[in-house]
């Protein structure tokens, strides 16, 4: 008998035996279609402006090579074994030093390590957010945190951003309406600094006026900051949790500054929240990998980690500088802004065109990027595209925007003899997971 439920429906296909068995939360589970694509982006002919992987060359990989061997050879029996769950001390007093640099005075207490800062985003998550309740979030927002949001059936409610990021009249007026229309907000999701996949940063004057007003409306903001001390010619701003100590969980990461195949982030927490996150880490995990939180205080404790930092935000300025280049050279139909550190351009397209819709015809011509919709929980994006400037070289990027004027005349020529290029097959609501190595 078919259900009655209004509940969401488990996705699949009915060739799937458990089509029936799988759990509610399991309808948000989607397979983005352009997930094929990318495995032919991923092709070294396609240029991919799609990725948000950090370009390894930089780093001095005989120095990490050697480290690895004293650890193993040295320490092998602790940094084998299983360890706390809420994370080996040595590396949280360490973890203090780097979130001094953006005014944070935290306690190694105050610390969680995790496995990324994504496994973070999922505690947080499940340690707040019944179905149905609402987390307000950028739009555009991080695409895998949105990912996390609709598996635990969260309602996202998307707050515009300007140059400035959050507007505090905004997030007030939304919060007051969704007050008024009696629904909880348990969570307001940001990435301060060289957002992903926007490139805003959040003013410094804006930062205690969105505090002040989610502390009135009774809502924790949770923090996510792995691109803060990449900023390209200014120092890092004064985190959100520098300036409220309650309100406010902090998220790190080692990924963008040293290396994400550890897989090392952290939260900073509240004690009673933090209590929380390290009994639900523990069911996950048992314990965050000993190996890689060595791996990682030895780095910080034996290697040049700041001149590290220095010099990614060297490269990286310098592919930023090579991707608005070409953009200035080649597309000056566009509009897009010039982000101050991270990784991306988000760019907005001619009215008619659809970012997702040319993406087939973008990959034909070897060129790779990532839609918008795919930053949107609602029907979004069409018209916006993120690219990445971290992973090519400046020839490359120079390259992909040259492939992809082509692809962008080509499309305006259609427009002028069809309309509109979007095609309703492109019209999906709701997330969809694109490949890890796109976030
Ligand atoms: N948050 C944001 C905004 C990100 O861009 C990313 C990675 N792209 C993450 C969290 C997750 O990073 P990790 O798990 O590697 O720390």
């Amino acid at each position: 008998m078919p259900q009655e439920s209004s509940a969401a429906q488990p996705s699949g296909t009915q060739l799937d035996s458990w089509l029936g068995s799988y759990a509610e939360r399991t309808a948000g589970m989607r397979t983005s279609e352009i997930r094929a694509l990318f495995s032919v982006a991923s092709r070294p002919e396609v240029v991919s402006l799609a990725g948000g992987m950090p370009n390894l060359d930089a780093l001095p990989l005989n120095v990490v090579a050697e480290l690895n061997r004293d650890l193993v050879l040295e320490s092998g029996d602790t940094a084998l074994q299983y360890c706390s769950g809420q994370g080996i001390v040595k590396l949280r007093e360490q973890i203090l030093d780097v979130m001094r640099l953006e005014g944070i005075e935290a306690h190694p207490d105050d610390v969680v390590v995790t496995t990324g800062s994504q496994q973070a985003i999922d505690l947080v998550t499940r340690v707040f957010i019944n179905p149905g309740d609402v987390i307000i979030a950028e739009g555009p927002s991080y695409v895998g945190a949105l990912g996390v949001f609709s598996q635990y059936q969260a309602e996202v409610v998307h707050i515009q951003m300007d140059a400035d990021g959050i507007v505090p009249e905004l997030l007030e007026e939304k919060l007051e309406n969704l007050k008024q229309a009696g629904k909880p907000v348990k969570l307001l999701y940001t990435v301060p600094n060289f957002h992903n996949p926007a490139g805003v940063t959040l003013s410094l004057e804006r930062r205690p006026r969105i505090l002040e007003i989610a502390k009135r409306y009774g809502v924790l903001v949770l923090e996510d900051n792995p691109y803060g001390l990449l900023g390209f010619d200014q120092e890092p701003m004064p985190a959100l949790r520098s300036m409220d100590e309650d309100g406010v969980v902090y998220l790190g990461s080692f990924s963008k500054t040293f290396a994400p195949g550890y897989r090392v982030g952290w939260a900073v927490a509240p004690h009673a929240v933090r209590e929380k996150l390290v009994i639900a880490s523990e069911a996950t995990i048992l314990s965050p990998s000993a190996y890689s939180q060595m791996a990682v205080s030895s780095y910080l404790e034996n290697a040049d980690w700041k001149a590290q930092i220095q010099s990614f935000r060297n490269m990286y300025q310098g592919r930023r500088d090579a991707m608005i280049q070409a953009l200035s050279d080649r597309l000056p139909q566009l509009s897009w802004n010039v982000p101050n550190g991270g990784f991306y351009v988000w760019v907005t397209l001619p009215e008619g065109l659809d970012s997702k819709a040319m993406l087939p015809r973008a990959v034909t011509q070897r060129v790779a990027y990532v839609p918008g919709t795919g930053f949107y929980s609602d029907d979004n994006g069409h018209r916006n595209m993120r690219l990445s400037f971290c992973y090519p070289t400046p020839e490359r990027i120079a390259e992909g925007i040259r492939r992809l004027s082509n692809v962008i005349s080509g499309e305006m020529d259609l427009i002028e003899i069809f309309g509109s290029s979007s095609s309703p097959a492109s019209r999906t609501r709701g997330v969809q997971s694109p490949t890890p190595d796109l976030f």
